[in-house]
């Protein structure tokens, strides 16, 4: 698809008229009618703006020239899986497990690998293929490349670090300890769970992205313990098999 037709969907599908998206991005209904007819593109600050706008990348915009990779572990991004800076906007470079809301969440390579290869598996590959394969995919990214550069000084890590131990003092009954936390997206893993009265509340926000980890229960029952985690909260839960009967154990500020 061109620019053209991609502007004149989300237009209409947002159904807003040509004026009312000229005035949003500040240009005249004009040049709105000058992209739709293909005479011109919109400049590089006009793209931003409509990509904010309409929440898709900047690649959508423009048709979709490039099949956008992220830079830190290889997956192949649609605009629902693209990583955030801190004010929103898309950072087509990355996955949102790999950078959200301005943070990139892995500093370890090996870490990432096994993530991934835990993905993977059943795919139609082994884990040794998947191993390998990801051995070598991830140093040609840019991410790994420029590591020295992008990394915080191991701030992340410390962050990480300090909420293991915050978790594993908590000393939670039948649950193991927690060695590792990995970066998960709310959608992911926001369970619903039953009030007293019968209601439904999910605790966590879809499109963020947070720390946690699965720990199975060392009873030998089918009980797994959920931990998420970030700057602002500790949450441990319990559910059995596909997240089935989520139960909150705590939910803490920090
Ligand atoms: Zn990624």
């Amino acid at each position: 698809m061109d620019t053209k037709d991609v502007i004149y969907e989300l237009r209409t599908k947002k159904g807003m008229t040509q004026d009312e998206l000229a005035e949003k991005v500040f240009v005249t209904r004009q040049a709105v009618s000058r992209w739709e007819n293909g005479e011109t593109v919109p400049n590089t600050d006009t793209l931003k703006l409509l990509s904010g706008l309409f929440d898709v990348s900047i690649n959508t915009l423009l048709g979709s020239p490039r099949q956008l990779i992220c830079q830190c572990c290889g997956m192949p991004l649609e605009d629902e899986i693209i990583g955030r800076d801190k004010d929103g906007t898309l950072n087509e470079d990355y996955c949102k497990w790999c950078y959200a809301d301005g943070t990139y969440t892995y500093s370890d390579m090996d870490d990432l690998i096994d993530v991934c290869v835990k993905n993977m598996s059943g795919e139609g590959f082994t884990e040794e293929q998947a191993r390998t394969y990801m051995k070598q995919l991830l140093p040609s990214l840019d991410y790994w490349k420029r590591y020295e550069e992008l990394s915080d000084d191991g701030q992340f890590d410390a962050l990480k670090k300090q909420l293991i131990q915050e978790i594993n003092d908590l000393h939670i009954e039948g649950m193991p300890k927690l060695e590792k936390l990995n970066a998960l997206v709310g959608q992911y893993v926001n369970l619903e769970y039953r009030l007293p009265s019968g209601k439904s509340v999910k605790f966590l926000d879809d499109g963020t992205t947070y720390l946690g980890n699965q720990l199975e229960s060392e009873s030998g029952e089918d009980l797994c313990y959920g931990v998420l985690a970030n700057m602002d909260f500790i949450m441990v839960c319990t559910y059995r098999a596909e997240g089935a009967d989520p139960e909150l154990l705590i939910y803490k500020k920090r």
